[in-house]
């Protein structure tokens, strides 16, 4: 017999978790994970091989909260891998993977399953992070999660690259490289400010026009 909300249990969803380094984005995917093999739905977590910061095959967070996952090199591996019976994906360090993972998401909701994606919104120069934007856009719910400023204590929602030197977006690294700051003490003044501030002289009288100036003479 077809249960009444069986149409709800098949549909797919799309799930979110995104903030700066050390917010909790992988405690969270874990807790999420757990909470769905305790309700025995059968779960497959990845990760791209290019996070091996603490273990090769299994996601671990600051916290050393581990659940093993499947390393794959390029987002459709994961279709490669997944086995029928799987309810929920889960999908760590999500901003590392290629734009194709955008349509691997969309292909597993349209299956019925639960995706749930944890990753850095932004980059340390605070510019969306590759293929974020438009999971945060098609996504059913968004968590934003922020970490505690290491400078003053203050919510953080920004990543603080500790090298001035290094400019590259991906630079895999830990404490070593990164600290979690509130907006005042990360303060990265990139080049799209930079713009700003040359339309917009807010304290100049570059921003008058001439007959403007010509009054104030
Ligand atoms: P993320 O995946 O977002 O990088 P994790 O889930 O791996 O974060 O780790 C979160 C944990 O990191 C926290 O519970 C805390 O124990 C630890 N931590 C270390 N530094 C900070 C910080 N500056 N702000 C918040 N948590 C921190
Ligand atoms: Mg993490």
């Amino acid at each position: 017999m077809v249960g009444l909300n069986q149409g709800h249990l098949m549909s797919g969803t799309v799930e979110v978790v995104c903030g700066p380094m050390f917010s909790g984005k992988t405690e969270e995917l874990i807790r999420r994970v757990r909470r769905a093999q305790i309700a025995r739905q059968k779960v497959q977590i990845f990760k791209p091989a290019i996070d091996d910061r603490y273990h090769e095959t299994d996601v671990v967070s600051h916290s050393s909260l581990a659940v093993t996952a499947q390393p794959v090199a390029k987002s459709a591996e994961i279709l490669e891998r997944l086995y029928d019976s799987t309810r929920v994906v889960a999908i760590d360090e999500i901003q590392f993977f290629d734009e194709a993972i955008i349509t691997v998401v969309k292909k597993l909701a349209r299956r019925g399953i639960r995706v749930i994606c944890a990753g850095l919104d932004q980059d340390f120069t605070g510019s969306p992070f590759g293929p974020i934007p438009a999971l945060l856009c098609m996504a059913d719910r968004v968590d934003k999660i922020q970490a505690i400023c290491t400078v003053c204590g203050a919510p953080a929602s920004k990543t603080y690259r500790k090298d001035p030197d290094s400019t590259e977006q991906v630079l895999v690294g830990e404490t070593d490289l990164y600290e979690a700051r509130c907006r005042t003490h990360w303060d990265y003044a990139d080049e799209d400010e930079d713009l700003l501030a040359f339309s917009f002289p807010l304290n100049s009288t570059a921003n008058k026009r001439p007959e403007m100036m010509n009054d104030n003479a």
